[in-house]
C-alpha cells in the first residue's frame, strides 16, 4: 500500500514574509497529519526560514531543483549538500518549466537524480507531456524516454526513494486537468515502464503523483485512481486552506 504523498510547489511565488506566513499557516493545520506524507517547496531563499517553522512538524521541505555539481563556478546554482544543510528532504527534479525555460533535458534530469540520491535526499521527478506531443500521438514515446532516461543507472535501493511526478504539460497553470481516467492510465503506464527496468515489486512500491491544476474540487476523484499516489501542486498550494483542501480528501 502506497501512503499518498502531497507536495506543494511554490514556484517564484512569496518573498520570505509571505513565504513564513505561508509556512506557519500549513504546519498549524496539516503538521499533526500522519496518514499522508506532505512537502512544501518554497524558493531558494526562503528555505532557512521555512525550515525553522517546519521542524517537528509532519511538513517536509523540498526544494525547486539543484546543480548537480558538488560545488564551484556555477554562478545562481545551489547544490545537494547546500540544500541538505538547510534540512531540505526532497527535491523537485525534471519540472516542465526547467525543460521549456532553462534548457533541462533527460541526461541533466538524470545527473541531477543520482546527485540527490548521494547526498541523502529525495528526488520527486517530474515527465509529462505537451499538447503537440499528446496530439501528435507521441505521448508513450516521450513519457517513455524521460522515465528511462531519469533512471538511467540508478539501482532499484535507489529508486525506491524517488517519487516521479506525471504532470501533463498541457494541465499546468492552465485550469485544465487531466480527468482521472487520463492521468491513471499515464500512471500506469509509468509503472509498466518501472516494471520493466526495476521488476513488479520495485515497480508497485514507488509513489506516482499528479499535477496539473490540482484543487480541492477535483483532487478527490484523482486520488481515487489506483495508480495516483499523490499531487504535486503549483497554483493551489499557494493558500493554506486550498492545500489543505487537497491534503484532506486523501
Ligand atoms: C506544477 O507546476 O507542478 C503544477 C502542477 O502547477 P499547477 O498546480 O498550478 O498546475
Amino acid at each position: 500500500m502506497r501512503k499518498k504523498f502531497i507536495a506543494g510547489n511554490w514556484k517564484m511565488n512569496t518573498n520570505i514574509d509571505e513565504a513564513k506566513s505561508l509556512a506557519k499557516s500549513i504546519v498549524d493545520t496539516m503538521g499533526n497529519t500522519s496518514d499522508v506524507d506532505i512537502a512544501i517547496c518554497p524558493p531558494y531563499i526562503s528555505l532557512s526560514a521555512v525550515s525553522e517553522i517546519v521542524k517537528g512538524s509532519n511538513v517536509k521541505l523540498g526544494a525547486q531543483d539543484v546543480h548537480f555539481e558538488a560545488k564551484g563556478a556555477y554562478t545562481g546554482k545551489v547544490s545537494c549538500s547546500m540544500l541538505k544543510s538547510v534540512g531540505v528532504t526532497y527535491v523537485i527534479i525534471g519540472h516542465s518549466e526547467q525543460r521549456q525555460y532553462f534548457h533541462e533535458t533527460n541526461e541533466t534530469v538524470n545527473k541531477k537524480t543520482k546527485a540527490v540520491l548521494e547526498a541523502g535526499l529525495l528526488p520527486i521527478v517530474c515527465v509529462g507531456e505537451t499538447l503537440d506531443e499528446r496530439k501528435g500521438g507521441k505521448m508513450d514515446s516521450v513519457i517513455e524516454s524521460q522515465t528511462n532516461g531519469a533512471f538511467a543507472g540508478i539501482s532499484a535501493e535507489d529508486a525506491l526513494k524517488c517519487t516521479i511526478a506525471y504532470e501533463p504539460v498541457w494541465a499546468i497553470g492552465t485550469g485544465e486537468t487531466a480527468t482521472p481516467q487520463q492521468a491513471n492510465e499515464a500512471h500506469i503506464f509509468i509503472r509498466k515502464l518501472l516494471t520493466k527496468i526495476y521488476g513488479t515489486s520495485t515497480a508497485e512500491q514507488i509513489r506516482i503523483q499528479y499535477g496539473g491544476s490540482m484543487k480541492p474540487d477535483n483532487a478527490k476523484s484523482l486520488l481515487q485512481q489506483s495508480d495516483v499516489d499523490g499531487g504535486l501542486i503549483g497554483g493551489a498550494s499557494l493558500k493554506a486552506a486550498d492545500f489543505a483542501g487537497i491534503v484532506k480528501p486523501v
